[in-house]
């Protein structure tokens, strides 16, 4: 027997044995596995496993700045989608292009926040509480500043 065999039949018995003991339901379909027989939800038949997590998982302050970074990289993109509905509907002005083309340049740009944001979450996570808040609050200021650098590529172009 390999060790990860080994390994995955030792999972299933504390699995089982955890269950045995215990009451507890399926994190898909909320039916009680308690003393169920295999590592497979009896209802939903989605496959089962025990596993350590974090008694506070700690995640407001991530959900808040990944709120607050896909906010601002919104508005560019709202703003492309807006500028490209009235070229279908009105004729569209000397910049359309130009203005749709950097509102989504601009999109893609704030998208590196975000990707960061979320590569950070477990330095994140792992920091005080007073530095998790702050970096959250910090985030926000990307909003005026995406807001206004859209106006900007408008008044720009028009
Ligand atoms: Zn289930």
């Amino acid at each position: 027997m390999t060790d990860q065999t080994q390994s995955s039949h030792t999972d299933q018995k504390l699995l089982l044995d955890y269950l045995a003991i215990r009451e507890d339901h399926c994190p898909s379909c909320d039916y009680n596995i308690h003393k169920i027989t295999s590592d497979t939800c009896p209802e939903c038949g989605e496959a089962l496993k025990l596993q350590v997590a974090m008694k506070t998982p700690k995640l407001a302050a991530f959900v808040v700045g990944l709120i607050a970074l896909s906010i601002s990289a919104g508005f560019p993109l709202l703003f492309a989608a807006l500028i490209t509905i009235i070229y279908f509907i009105d004729n569209p002005g000397p910049g359309f292009i130009q203005i749709v083309t950097s509102s989504l340049a601009f999109f893609a740009l704030l998208c590196v926040p975000i990707y960061i944001w979320y590569r950070n979450r477990s330095k994140l996570i792992r920091s005080n509480n007073h530095a998790r808040w702050f970096w959250a609050c910090i985030t926000w200021f990307s909003c005026p500043v995406s807001l206004l650098t859209t106006y900007i590529i408008l008044e720009y172009f028009q």
